[in-house]
């Protein structure tokens, strides 16, 4: 807050009060809103009926505010003559607004400068916490490739429901996505499963990931993308994927510590691109994961971070073949002065199934 000459940070709904707290903000119409001056003591502000929830610490002080009060001025009255002040990137649109009539003199910016960057370093409980989550997720991708999950017959909302189950049962509290795309859906890289029925001869990607709650209540989340092939492939899909995975593992390799986000993306994009197959490749190579699935660092062209120890994120390229096939190759790595720490490692072949 120094450095960025911020005079108060401002949070409320999103992962950021968590981060801080331990405590999760309700997403109500009632306020809830940690106020952090950069001198002095913080207050959390929190609506009376919720403040039972808040397990108190000696970092912030509670202030429950009753059904009848304005949590805006209270909050305001906190912040002060406040000159500049970051709000939570998450914070509800009709709180900043009144905030911003309340303190007409502030100037107001984002709290992902703040706390991105600290959020980006995990220190090693965060570490082994993503790691549980990333063997969890890894266990069921084994199943996946086993043939453990029934895949021809079923429509992919099925077997997304099976990986959502999975999930759960490996222990996670929540399940965040649960991609199945069957054949050409495959080619859409968010594709949402549908009643398309699987069936032999084609590609499945599956990439599914949760929420994993750590000794204090805060949850990690895994993420992992594995594809198998029903048969044999064709000798074009075939190399795509012996392309695909032999940029994921090169992306994976440059993820040292002090090489940026950018040259991390462009290892993977290099390859890929050498092989024919460059316009294929239709998103960045990866993201950064911790309490959200997508946070801090992006690896991406243009973002010149180089990567700290402690940075976890994502090393996914794909290739997206309209009205064909696509696949996407995906794990969790952590940058590491000992070198590149992958939390995931079930096996990278394509299986055939
Ligand atoms: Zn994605
Ligand atoms: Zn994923
Ligand atoms: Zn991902």
């Amino acid at each position: 807050m120094t450095d960025l000459e911020l005079d108060a940070v401002l949070l409320s709904v999103g992962p950021d009060l968590p981060y801080l707290t331990g405590y999760e903000a309700m997403p109500l119409e009632r306020l809830t809103m940690l106020v952090v001056p950069r001198d002095g003591d913080a207050t959390l502000v929190v609506p009376r009926l919720e403040a039972p929830r808040v397990v108190e610490r000696p970092e912030f002080a509670l202030l429950p505010w009753g059904e009848v009060e304005d949590p805006v001025s209270i909050v305001a009255g906190l912040v002060g003559g406040a000159g500049r002040v970051a709000i939570g990137d998450r914070t509800w649109a009709r709180f900043v607004v009144d905030l911003q009539s309340a303190l007409p003199a502030t100037a107001w910016s984002k709290a992902s400068e703040v706390l991105g960057p600290l959020r980006a370093r995990k220190d090693p409980a965060e570490v082994a916490a993503l790691r549980r989550a990333g063997a969890a997720v890894d266990r069921i991708a084994a199943e996946l490739q086993a043939g453990e999950i029934e895949l021809v017959g079923r429509t992919e909302a099925q077997v997304s429901a099976e990986l959502g189950r999975r999930i759960l049962a490996e222990g996670h509290h929540r399940v965040n996505f649960a991609i199945v795309a069957a054949g050409a859906n495959a080619a859409s890289p968010h594709h949402e499963p549908g009643d398309r029925v699987i069936r032999e001869g084609e590609v499945v990607l599956c990439d599914f990931g949760g929420t994993m709650l750590d000794d204090d209540g805060i949850g990690y989340c895994s993420d992992i993308t594995r594809c198998v092939h029903l048969g044999e492939p064709g000798p074009d899909v075939a190399d795509a994927y012996a392309v695909l995975l032999e940029a994921q593992q090169a992306a994976v390799a440059a993820a040292t510590v002090g090489a940026s986000c950018e040259e991390v993306d462009a290892t993977a994009r290099r390859i890929i691109t050498d092989a024919g197959w460059g316009e294929q490749f239709i998103h960045r190579t990866g993201h950064g994961i911790g309490i959200e699935e997508h946070e801090d660092p992006y690896i991406v062209s243009g973002n010149a971070t180089a990567l700290e120890p402690g940075h976890a994120f994502s090393i996914e390229p794909g290739i997206y073949v309209d009205g064909r096939f696509g696949f996407r190759l995906e794990d969790i790595v952590v940058a590491a002065d000992a070198g590149p720490d992958p939390l995931n490692n079930a096996d990278h072949d394509l299986a055939l199934l």
